[in-house]
C-alpha cells in the first residue's frame, strides 16, 4: 500500500476500532451530508439560485444513499482484517503442541518488563527447564506418547507457577519461565518444587497402557536486577548455562547460575 493509502487506511481503522463499523458508517454519512449541504449552499448562493429547495434535497439524498454501501463494505473489511491480524498475532506467539506461549512471546514479555520495570522490587528470574533423556522417552514409547508427555508437563509446570509468571515452550523438550519480582533464592525454591513434583509423579499418557512414564527435569536459573540486564537474551543465556551445569551434575537437579560462578 502506498504511504498516502496507508495513512488513510490507518485513520479509518482507528475510527472503526473506536466506534465499530455500524456507527462509523453513520458518522461518515453524517459528515458527507454536512459537507454536501455546505458545498451546495455555497454553489447556489454564488449562482444566485432563488429557490434552493430541490438543490438541498439532492445534496442530502446523494450522500445518504451512496455513503452507507461504500463505507459499509470498506469498514466491514477493516473489521475482518483487524480480527485476522489479532488471530495471526496470537498464533505467532502460541506453541501449537502445548498451547503455551512460545519463545517469541517470552522474549517480547521479557523486553517489555525490562523497558518498564515496576517500582519496588525490580528483580526478575528466568527459569530454564529441560526434560531429561526425552529422546529415550520418544524411542521407547513413540512420538505420539512423547507429545502427550510434553503437553502433560506443560500443564503441570504451569500449574506450579504464579499467575504473573510466564511459562513458554522454548523449543523441543525445553521450557522457560519468566518470573517477575523474583530473586534467585525464591526462583530456586520454585524450581526445586517443580523438579520434585515431576520426579515424584510419573506421567500417564493417554495412548499408553501399563505403568506411568517416569520423567525427570533439569532446571537452570538466573536472576538479575532489571537495571543490570541489557536485554532478555543475556538472562536466557545465563539460565541456559545453568541448565548445562545441571546436566553435567547428573540431571534431575536445579542449578542456580550463582552456584556455577561460586564453583568456578
Ligand atoms: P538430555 O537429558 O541431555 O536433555 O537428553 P534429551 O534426550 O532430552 O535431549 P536431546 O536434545 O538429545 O533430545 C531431545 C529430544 O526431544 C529429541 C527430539 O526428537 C525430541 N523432541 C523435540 N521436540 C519434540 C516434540 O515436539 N515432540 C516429541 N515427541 N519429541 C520432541
Ligand atoms: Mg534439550
Ligand atoms: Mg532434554
Amino acid at each position: 500500500m502506498e504511504k498516502g493509502g496507508r495513512a488513510s487506511y490507518e485513520w479509518q481503522r482507528r475510527i472503526v476500532r473506536r466506534l465499530g463499523a455500524v456507527r462509523a458508517v453513520a458518522l461518515f454519512t453524517l459528515v458527507s451530508t454536512v459537507v454536501s449541504l455546505a458545498i451546495t449552499a455555497v454553489a447556489m448562493t454564488l449562482d444566485g439560485i432563488e429557490d434552493p429547495f430541490l438543490g438541498y434535497i439532492i445534496a442530502i439524498i446523494v450522500p445518504v444513499v451512496l455513503t452507507p454501501p461504500i463505507t459499509g463494505m470498506q469498514f466491514a473489511l477493516i473489521e475482518r482484517l483487524d480480527e485476522a491480524e489479532r488471530a495471526l498475532h496470537r498464533l505467532a506467539r502460541t506453541d501449537e503442541l502445548t498451547g503455551l506461549p512460545n519463545r517469541r512471546a517470552l522474549m517480547e514479555a521479557g523486553e517489555g518488563m525490562l523497558r518498564h520495570p515496576r517500582t519496588g522490587r525490580r528483580t526478575m528470574a528466568l527459569l530454564f527447564v529441560d526434560v531429561d533423556h526425552f529422546k529415550h522417552i520418544n524411542d521407547t514409547h513413540g512420538h505420539v506418547v512423547g507429545d502427550q508427555v510434553l503437553r502433560h508437563l506443560a500443564r503441570r509446570i504451569d500449574g506450579g507457577l504464579r499467575e504473573t509468571d510466564l511459562l513458554c515452550r522454548f523449543g523441543g523438550e525445553e521450557f522457560a519461565a519468566l518470573l517477575p519480582d523474583t530473586d534467585e533464592q525464591t526462583a530456586a525454591e520454585v524450581a526445586e518444587r517443580l523438579r520434585h513434583t515431576a520426579a515424584a509423579t510419573p506421567v500417564r499418557a493417554r495412548e499408553e497402557e501399563g505403568p506411568a512414564i517416569p520423567v525427570t527435569l533439569s532446571l537452570g536459573l538466573a536472576a538479575a536486577h532489571a537495571e543490570s540486564v541489557d536485554d532478555i537474551h543475556g538472562l536466557i543465556d545465563r539460565a541456559d548455562r545453568a541448565v548445562y551445569a545441571a546436566k553435567d551434575a547428573g540431571r534431575d537437579t536445579v542449578v542456580p547460575l550463582s552456584a556455577i560462578r561460586e564453583g568456578a
